[in-house]
């Protein structure tokens, strides 16, 4: 495989091409911030968290890093005085957006914000709008059954018409992956209630060593 040698926060490292430069970072175990990645899943770069500068001074730019693919000799810096201050602005804005979301307060603290400039229009709001329940539900269980609807402010997540959709298969892979844990559902009595729907919970036929074996072969 052909590679790629670029320098991050100084660093010379060659990854395959193809890589964005958010996996490159990773590579090297410089930590960026993401919400809405996954890497599993198709990068959209929603939530701007990744945010870094590329470029040599002054002629440098901000980028997504999860979409960015590595170029030969890109100069890539992480945590840069103008990136600290783009992803504070980006943590300002979530916090406005979901002022209740742990996780959002948690990041935000680290970067010493503990309040948002910006108006918050519910300020019991959990939902941070990264579409990966969304994408989830459609590139990994590939079955549609929620989506985003409205215009912001009043934009959300939510099934086809807001009425229980028979698209969905009650994996509860929406909710697991949310990052903000705000997608209700409930197990009881051998039963999950999501979106609405009541699904039977079905004890799974794969035996463990089965299982652990599938686990050990796939590549993390
Ligand atoms: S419900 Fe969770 S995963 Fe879905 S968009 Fe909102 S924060 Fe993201």
């Amino acid at each position: 495989m052909e590679e790629v040698g670029l320098l991050i926060n100084g660093i010379y490292l060659k990854v395959p091409q193809g890589y964005t430069l958010l996996q490159a970072a990773q590579q090297l175990g410089v930590d960026i911030p993401t919400l809405c990645y996954h890497p599993e899943l198709p990068s959209e770069g929603n939530c701007r968290l990744c945010v870094v500068e590329i470029g040599e001074y002054p002629r440098t730019r901000l980028v997504n890093s999860c979409t960015y693919p590595v170029e030969p000799g890109l100069n890539v810096q992480t945590h840069s005085e103008k990136v600290l201050q783009a992803r504070r602005i980006v943590l300002e804005l979530l916090l406005a957006r979901a002022p209740k979301a742990k996780l959002i307060q948690d990041l935000a603290a680290e970067m010493g914000i503990h309040e948002s400039r910006f108006k918050s229009e519910d300020p019991y709001e959990l939902c941070v709008l990264c579409g990966l329940c969304v994408r989830t539900c459609r590139e990994i269980v590939g079955v549609s059954a929620i989506s985003m609807a409205n215009r912001t402010p009043g934009k959300l997540v939510t099934t086809p018409f807001l009425e229980p959709s028979d698209a969905c298969i009650g994996c509860g892979s929406c909710a697991f992956v949310c990052p903000t844990e705000v997608i209700p559902y409930i197990e009881k009595d051998g039963k999950r209630i999501i979106w609405g729907r009541e699904f039977e919970l079905v004890r799974c036929n794969v035996k463990l060593e089965q299982k652990l074996k599938s686990i050990s072969t796939v590549k993390l």
